[in-house]
């Protein structure tokens, strides 16, 4: 059986580069997981083509398998880009109070983030101001002021002064209604004056991106000078993500962004589309209408959930971990030369037990996420049972499975507590298996699928 086959093992373990046959096909699997997660196409272009040249300048790992590396840089790349691989925190300013604002279409959550973000500060020892500065749609002042009465947070609005949260009732003489800007400066030298330590500036938007609505973030940012301007952006805005970033970016020069409605369908290709786009760091989530639907953005963590691989890292991490490389040579070896039995086979099955259980193992690979239904039902128990019956065997009928009779097969069937029909499935999988190895193995040297090879 082959040349091929040890010569394409040769060539892994002489070190070289990662080919484009292995690449390639990896990449695609990854496209088509950016688009599903609704990433932008023009970012997954790029994205890929420079993973593609990364991936072949890489030199062939010992302990991974030519998919597992590909996977792994792209993982890093999207980790990379979605923060550099660290959380941000939010900015403080040295000198009270902090000023963050809010920016973003219509719909997008700033309001509800306003509430959280409030919540949030309150909850660690801050005392934040809310402020309406939204006085474009007509119940946007209430809206701000019912979150802030749920979060327990004062809001300063227009004409109401400020409303307490519970304590004592602040007005401030001679504030006018109607211009944002002196709302948002106004309620700056309140928080001055009553100590508050943070002032979020909840602002007005619109339907689609427009030029005056846009001038009027630009004024109440130059007016209040803000440590962070937060664009918010709905999760579920798909293809438009990168339009509608890089307005807001040139408009407003936002310092971050806040990604609402991840609790919904959205994968969460967005955050892609407008960090690659913007370059600016994601620092929170909202996942929900609740005050405390909101979290603190892991780009690692995000990087899974853009291509549903469940937590691929911890999956290369063990495999490099816990493979061994020597067995694995020596069922390649077995495999070229035809001699690769049912014991290689219980050998090859506890390797990759080791890793986890079967269930979560399947569930790492990418776009078998699709599969849900079908993996809840996978029955670990299955596994034990080939195991079984196949411990059951006696080493000579392990290594060659074709002397195994009727009065075998009833012996191993009593021995391992299964029906006979079941030890006979066993064994026709067993011989569709070695024909599918020899198939692939003669078709382009591959080696052996998911069990990673040296
Ligand atoms: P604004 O126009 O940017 O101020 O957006 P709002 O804060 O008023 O939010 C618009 C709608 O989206 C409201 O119905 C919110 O309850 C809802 N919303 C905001 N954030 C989230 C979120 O994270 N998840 C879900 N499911 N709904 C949200
Ligand atoms: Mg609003």
């Amino acid at each position: 059986l082959t040349d091929k086959l040890s010569s394409a093992f040769k060539h892994l373990k002489s070190k070289g580069k990662l080919s484009e046959s292995d690449i390639d096909g990896t990449i695609r699997e990854i496209r088509r997981a950016l688009l599903d997660a609704d990433v932008a196409l023009s970012v997954v272009r790029s994205f890929t083509a420079r993973i593609r040249e990364r991936a072949l300048g890489t030199e062939v790992s010992q302990s991974l398998n030519p998919v597992q590396q590909v996977v792994k840089i792209v993982n890093e790349e999207l980790t990379d880009v979605l923060g550099a691989g660290v959380d941000r925190p939010l900015n403080f300013a040295k000198n009270p109070p902090t000023i963050i604002m809010l920016a973003g279409l219509q719909g997008a959550g700033k309001t509800t983030l306003a509430g959280k973000l409030g919540y949030w500060l309150k909850d660690s020892g801050h005392t934040p101001l809310l402020v309406a500065a939204d006085l474009q749609r007509p119940n946007a002042v209430t809206q701000l002021q019912v979150v802030g009465e749920r979060a327990g947070v004062p809001v300063y609005a227009p004409e109401k002064g400020v409303q307490s949260d519970g304590g004592e009732d602040v007005t401030v003489p001679g504030m006018t209604t109607g211009d944002p800007v002196k709302v948002a400066r106004d309620a700056v030298e309140l928080a001055k004056q009553k100590l508050y330590d943070t002032v979020i500036i909840d602002t007005a938007g619109r339907l689609g991106v427009d030029e005056e609505l846009m001038k009027q973030a630009r004024d109440i940012r130059d007016a209040v000078q803000p440590n962070e301007i937060l664009f918010v952006i709905d999760a579920m805005i798909g293809q438009d993500a990168v339009q509608t970033a890089k307005a807001f970016d040139e408009g407003v020069d936002f310092t971050g962004v806040v990604l609402s409605k991840l609790d919904g369908d959205a994968r969460g290709g967005a955050a892609l589309s407008v960090a690659s786009v913007t370059g600016k760091p994601i620092l929170f989530t909202s996942t929900g209408e609740g005050l405390k639907d909101f979290e603190v953005f892991h780009p690692d963590r995000m990087a899974s959930r853009i291509l549903d691989m469940g937590d691929i890292m911890t999956l290369i991490e063990q495999a490099q971990k816990q493979f061994d490389e020597e067995e694995a040579r020596k069922a390649a070896e077995k495999l070229s030369e035809g001699s690769f039995g049912l014991d290689d086979f219980l050998d090859q099955l506890q390797q990759v037990r080791k890793l986890g259980p079967m269930k979560n193992l399947l569930g790492m690979i990418p776009g078998m996420a699709a599969h849900r239904k079908e993996l809840e039902q996978f029955d670990e128990r299955e596994v034990d049972r080939t195991e079984a019956i196949i411990r059951s065997m006696t080493p000579a009928e392990r290594r060659d499975p074709s002397i195994i009779d009727g009065s075998r097969r009833r012996r191993i069937a009593f021995g391992s507590g299964v029906t006979v029909s079941q030890v006979n499935a066993l064994l026709q999988r067993f011989e569709q298996a070695a024909k599918m190895m020899k198939r692939v193995s003669n078709n382009n040297g591959g080696g052996l699928p998911g069990f990673g090879g040296p």
